[in-house]
């Protein structure tokens, strides 16, 4: 089994789908491990997302991120990084609502930013992301 990062953002959270994504999550065949909801500040929510801090859409991406609470959740199953991935559908919201319908994002996305949810995108980041909210009791 493998384990996952995943993130109801501000938006999902203030939005009430919190009950529908968990609902999804856990008829995908995943168990939720730990769960935490939690504030992120600018420096957390920039260190969490130092990838993108040349971006354009840095500024916005933190000022979105640090909205309101999020819900972070390590989820388990076989392949869970790219089943998470799957489920959630394409970054950008919009384009999920047409191409990939039945997806996470689809049900609750606005756009390419606010897109209601994240998940890890490769072993090396679900561990980091992880240890970032949960610290290494989670890793295994
Ligand atoms: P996540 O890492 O949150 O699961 P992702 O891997 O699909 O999403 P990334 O490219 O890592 O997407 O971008 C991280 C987040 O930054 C996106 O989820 C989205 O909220 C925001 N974002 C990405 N690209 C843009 C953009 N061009 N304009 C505005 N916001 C963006």
């Amino acid at each position: 089994k493998e384990r996952t990062l995943a993130i109801i953002k501000p938006d999902g959270v203030q939005g009430y789908y919190t009950d529908e994504i968990k609902e999804a999550i856990l008829e995908w065949g995943f168990e939720i491990v730990q769960e935490s909801k939690f504030q992120l500040d600018s420096e957390r929510a920039s260190l969490f997302y130092a990838e993108h801090s040349g971006k354009s859409f840095f500024q916005s991406l933190i000022s979105y991120m640090t909205s309101g609470p999020a819900l972070a959740m390590v989820l388990e199953k076989p392949n869970a990084i790219s089943e998470w991935r799957a489920l959630i559908g394409p970054t950008d919201a919009s384009k999920a609502k047409i191409s990939h319908p039945r997806s996470i994002r689809a049900m609750c996305g606005m756009d390419l930013e606010r897109n209601c949810v994240h998940g890890s995108d490769s072993p090396q980041s679900a561990t980091r992301e992880i240890l970032f909210f949960f610290g290494d009791v989670m890793l295994t």
